[in-house]
């Protein structure tokens, strides 16, 4: 009897722990253990951040205040980049991109989902990049998925986008933000489905032999209104982890994030810039 006992509580802590992994499994999205972050909100066990009262994702860390961005930062389909710019993508194809599914181009715009990560075939360092998204105007995902996609430069630092209108995440995880670094100054994100727009000024970081001498930067516009100035990046954007230059790298590819959701890309063009 006492053996049939002990099989009995073991039988029913081993369900027990399954309905606990089951439940956990449901809670959790796919990468987030546990802990705070299940909810896509933040956390409150990652690092804190070098001269900063906030840790990586903090969920107490204050959400951008929304500002409606007026009509600006959008271009027609029509419209044609400046004369020295490098159009990375018009509509067409994806001949200046490594590592893409041309099915992804549909009716005149990237499907990222389709396409997958894209990486253009040119190397860039310091640049001003143009490039308008819409995030889909229908969820495929929890907060931390729907409208995930985001702006790599030289493959590492992160200008994120996400869905940021009707939903958010963590304050330095939305649409604007340097991913786990820097939110946006303002929230001036459009409705899901709506075309939203980037104009950004990017400082790539400079090095002698192994050692930084100078950080990258970021300024952004965001549908026409400012949300990085001139904003130092701390390195390579990760997910709950401090940044870090772990590269010595002062050029690379512009990368576009396929993150599983279906995120619209069209008018993209770059201009090197020799400062
Ligand atoms: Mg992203």
């Amino acid at each position: 009897m006492v053996f049939r006992h002990q099989r009995a509580l073991a039988l029913a802590a081993i369900a027990a722990v399954a309905a606990l992994g089951v439940v956990g499994l449901w809670a959790c999205p796919i990468g987030l253990g546990a802990e705070t972050g299940a909810d896509g909100l933040g956390y409150e066990d990652t690092p804190r951040l070098p001269d900063s009262p906030w840790r990586v994702h903090d969920r107490n860390r204050p959400q951008a205040p929304k500002v409606a961005p007026g009509s600006a930062g959008l271009s027609s389909q029509a419209a044609t980049p400046p004369s020295d710019a490098i159009v990375l993508f018009d509509g067409k194809d994806l001949s200046q991109w490594e590592g893409g599914n041309a099915k992804g181009v549909e009716n005149g715009v990237v499907n990222i989902l389709k396409a997958g990560e894209l990486r253009t075939r040119r190397h860039f360092g310091d640049c001003q990049l143009h490039i308008e998204w819409a995030t889909p105007a229908q969820a495929d995902g929890n907060n931390l998925n729907w409208g995930n996609s985001g702006v790599l430069f030289l493959g590492r630092y992160e200008l994120q986008i996400l869905e940021s209108h009707d939903s958010h995440i963590y304050a330095d995880g939305n649409a604007g933000a340097i991913y786990g670094q820097s939110p946006p100054l303002v929230n001036p994100a459009r409705k899901p489905g709506e075309w939203q727009s980037y104009d950004v000024v990017f400082l790539a970081p400079r090095f002698d032999g192994s050692k930084l001498v100078r950080p990258a930067y970021f300024t952004v516009f965001y549908n026409g209104v400012l949300v990085q100035h001139h904003q130092a990046v701390l390195g390579t954007t990760f997910h709950r982890s401090l940044p870090a230059y772990d590269s010595r790298e002062s050029e690379g590819s512009i990368t576009l994030q396929r993150h599983g959701s279906a995120v619209r890309f069209r008018n993209i063009w770059v201009r090197p810039l020799k400062l």
